[in-house]
C-alpha cells in the first residue's frame, strides 16, 4: 500500500553555526541527516536563511540555482563544494501569490547560500529535493517576518518543508573558536527562548528586543534570529516543538527544533 500523504509537512528551525558543519561528520551534521530520515520526504523546500537580506522580499526562481560560497578562510573542500539541488520556480510563484504583506520579487540570478545548503546537504545529500530560498527584508521589523511565516503556512499542506536557518544566539564579535564554554548570557537567552517556544509565547519572541541585555548580546544584529520568527509563524495551533541538536558553543547557539505535522 502506498504511504499516505501527510496532511501537513513538519517545519524546521535549524541553528546552522559554522559552515564546516556541511562537510564534517559531527553531531550537528548527523542530527540534520537524522531528522530528514524521520520526516516525510518533502516535494520541495522553502528555506529562509540568515544569509540573504534584501530591500523587499525576494524568492529564488532559477531552474538550477548555483551554490554560493559566502564565507572566507575555509578549506578548499568547502569553498568548492557544490550542492546541485534543482530550483522550483513554480513554488517561487506560489510564494508570491500567498504573501500579502509584501510584493515578492522573483530572482532568477540568485543561488543558494551556505545557511541553506550547509544544512540541506546533510539532510538530502543526493540533492534531489528542489529548493527555493526566500530573503529576509532588511527594511522590515521582526513582526513582519513572523507575519510572513503565517502567510506561508498553507505551503505545508502542499508537501513543502519550511526550513528556517539561523542561530538563536549569534554574536561573532565575541565568538571564540575551538572548544569553548558558552557565555552565561548566551545560555540564559537560549534557555529563555526555548522556554517561550515550548510554551507557544510567540508575542514575546517577536518582541525579543525587549527581553533585556541578554537579547542585545545574543542578537546584536537581527538576521540570524529572524528565520526563527518565520518558522514560528507557520506553526499550527497547539503544535509541539521538538528540540534537537541543542547546544551553545561560546556565543553561538546550535539549538534546532521540529514542528511536527499533525
Ligand atoms: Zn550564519
Amino acid at each position: 500500500m502506498a504511504a499516505q500523504t501527510p496532511t501537513r509537512m513538519p517545519a524546521l528551525f535549524v541553528g546552522h553555526g559554522n559552515p564546516m558543519n556541511a562537510i564534517e561528520d559531527n553531531a550537528f551534521h548527523r542530527a540534520w541527516r537524522d531528522v530528514a530520515r524521520r520526516i516525510p520526504k518533502p516535494q520541495s523546500v522553502l528555506c529562509i536563511s540568515a544569509h540573504w537580506e534584501t530591500d523587499g522580499v525576494r524568492a529564488t526562481a532559477a531552474e538550477k540555482p548555483e551554490t554560493i560560497h559566502d564565507f572566507y578562510g575555509f578549506p578548499r573542500e568547502l569553498s568548492e563544494f557544490v550542492y546541485p539541488a534543482p530550483g522550483a520556480p513554480t513554488l517561487a510563484r506560489d510564494v508570491r501569490s500567498l504573501v500579502r504583506s509584501a510584493r515578492v520579487e522573483l530572482d532568477t540570478q540568485r543561488g543558494l547560500d551556505h545557511g541553506c545548503w550547509s544544512v540541506l546537504c546533510a539532510m538530502y545529500p543526493d540533492a534531489e529535493v528542489p529548493v527555493v530560498q526566500l530573503s529576509l527584508d532588511a527594511t522590515q521589523l521582526p513582526r513582519f517576518h513572523y507575519r510572513l511565516g503565517q502567510e506561508l503556512a498553507p505551503l505545508r499542506e502542499r508537501g513543502v518543508l519550511i526550513l528556517g536557518s539561523g542561530d538563536i544566539v549569534h554574536n561573532l564579535r565575541l565568538f571564540r573558536f575551538g572548544p569553548s564554554a558558552p557565555f552565561d548570557w548566551a545560555l540564559r537567552f537560549n534557555d529563555e527562548v526555548k522556554r517561550r517556544i515550548a510554551s507557544g509565547d510567540h508575542a514575546s519572541l517577536v518582541a525579543y528586543e525587549d527581553l533585556g541585555p541578554d537579547a542585545e548580546l545574543a542578537a546584536p544584529t537581527p538576521e540570524h534570529y529572524l528565520p526563527l520568527l518565520c518558522v514560528l509563524g507557520v506553526r499550527g495551533e497547539g503544535e509541539r516543538a521538538e528540540f534537537f541538536a541543542d547546544e551553545v558553543s561560546s556565543s553561538v547557539s546550535m539549538t534546532s527544533f521540529l514542528l511536527a505535522g499533525n
